[in-house]
C-alpha cells in the first residue's frame, strides 16, 4: 500500500532582532513560511504551493503575523523623528531664551531650524504658543537631549551644536548665557570640550554657513 499525503513544511526567508511583544525586548526572530508538500511515505517530496508566513520569537517561540516587523520598524523611526523634534525644538528655544530677550531674528531662526530638521513645519505662532510654554515651565536642557543622545553619531551631535550656536549668533552676538546653554548640552551629549571648541571655532572661521540666513 502506497501512503501519501500533504504536510505543511517551514522554512526561514529571513532572520535577526525584532522587539518581541511577548518578551517585551529585542530578540531574534525567525520569519518562516510554510509550504504545503505532497508527501509519500510521510516524506515532502513536491512543494504544492505557500500556504502562509509567520514570525517566530527564538526566545519565547511565540508567533506573531509578519506584519509586526514592518510595523516596528516604522514605529521606531516614527519614535525617534518626534523625540528629536522635540528634542531639538526645546533646546533651540532654551537658547534663545538664554539671553532673556526674544529676537525676531531669533525666532526666524528657530522656526527655519526646526522645519530644516523636524518633519512637521511650525508657523511663528505655533513657534511662540510653545516658547510660552517652555517659559513657564523650563525643563533642563538634557530632559529631552537625552532621550535622543544615544541613538546620535558625531555628525548628529554637531548638527544641534551647530544649530544652537546659529541661534544664539542671530541677533549678533553670542551671549555668555547662550555659551553655557551650549556647554550643557555638549556635556549631554557627552561631548568633549575639545570637540565642543573645534566646533565653534570652525563655525566663526566659516561664518556659519549651512544655517545662516540669506
Ligand atoms: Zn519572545
Amino acid at each position: 500500500m502506497i501512503i501519501f499525503g500533504t504536510r505543511g513544511v517551514n522554512s526561514t526567508m529571513e532572520q535577526g532582532h525584532f522587539n518581541c511583544p511577548q518578551c517585551e525586548a529585542q530578540k531574534p526572530y525567525k520569519h518562516k513560511k510554510v509550504t504545503r508538500f505532497f508527501t509519500l511515505y510521510f516524506i515532502p517530496l513536491i512543494p504544492l504551493g505557500k500556504i502562509g508566513e509567520f514570525v517566530e520569537c527564538q526566545q519565547c517561540r511565540g508567533t506573531f503575523i509578519p506584519n509586526v516587523l514592518k510595523y516596528q520598524k516604522d514605529s521606531s523611526a516614527d519614535a525617534f523623528l518626534s523625540q528629536y523634534e522635540i528634542a531639538m525644538k526645546h533646546c533651540m528655544v532654551l537658547i534663545m531664551l538664554a539671553d532673556g530677550i526674544i529676537d525676531d531674528d531669533e525666532m526666524l531662526m528657530v522656526q527655519k531650524i526646526v522645519n530644516k530638521f523636524g518633519h512637521n513645519d511650525v508657523t511663528l505662532d505655533e513657534l511662540a504658543a510653545y516658547v510660552d510654554e517652555v517659559q513657564k515651565n523650563p525643563e533642563d536642557v538634557s530632559t529631552y537631549l537625552k532621550k535622543i543622545s544615544p541613538s546620535l553619531n558625531e555628525h548628529g551631535k554637531e548638527i544641534i551644536i551647530k544649530c544652537a550656536y546659529s541661534v544664539a549668533a542671530s541677533d549678533g552676538h553670542v551671549d555668555d548665557t547662550e555659551v553655557a546653554v551650549i556647554n550643557e548640552m555638549a556635556q549631554v551629549m557627552e561631548m568633549s570640550s575639545s570637540h565642543l571648541k573645534g566646533i565653534i571655532a570652525d563655525m566663526n572661521e566659516n561664518n556659519e554657513p549651512s544655517f545662516s540666513q540669506n
